[in-house]
């Protein structure tokens, strides 16, 4: 069955303690970020199927999704009873994962929105007796052109992340783009 990307269906019909068979599709997206939102540790993009049925009563359950550190890997799937509905179920699930996609890079933008913000508060802040401005800079720079954080290019400062979904990408905030909202 040919799905919309980061869609996946599992066929996982069964019988139940009554012998009834039960025909069950589960249909779920990928997660919308490679780092968890508790312990930043890589976690799996491309899930497992999310859901099992239970053999006593025929009903649907999420599997256990909780990460090792304890929070709870949320995965959007959708339980159907007959593969025609599969495809429909699919592609609400793309919309509701490009959305989230959408919805996490918007987040991890207002972060690093604050985070410059605070740095570049503080820099401003008048020196105190026997600081050098050296000093300050050395006080708020966190990262470098290699490692996420905040840094000036020669240019400008910036904030800067890994992207939260793909690989090789990134999300930069710069110091003229904040200055440019004050406006
Ligand atoms: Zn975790």
């Amino acid at each position: 069955m040919l799905l919309p990307d980061h869609t996946h269906v599992a066929d996982i019909s069964g019988t139940n303690a009554s012998h009834v068979t039960v025909p069950l599709w589960i249909v779920w997206a990928d997660r919308p970020y490679r780092l968890c939102p508790n312990c930043k540790e890589s976690v799996q993009v491309v899930p497992d199927c999310p859901a099992s049925m239970d053999p006593s009563t025929g009903e649907t359950q999420s599997v256990n999704l909780t990460h090792g550190c304890g929070e709870w890997l949320a995965v959007r799937w959708i339980a159907v009873d007959s593969a025609e509905k599969v495809p429909e179920a699919a592609e609400w699930l793309e919309v509701w994962h490009a959305q989230d996609v959408h919805a996490a890079r918007w987040v991890a933008v207002q972060d690093l929105t604050n985070e410059l913000r605070a740095a570049l508060a503080r820099l401003a802040e008048p020196l105190v007796a026997g600081e050098t401005k050296a000093d300050r800079e050395a006080e708020i720079i966190t990262g470098r052109d290699d490692t996420p954080g905040i840094y000036h290019d020669g240019d400008q400062w910036l904030a800067w992340a890994h992207d939260v979904r793909d690989d090789g990408e990134t999300i930069t905030v710069y110091a003229a783009e904040i200055q440019e909202k004050h406006k």
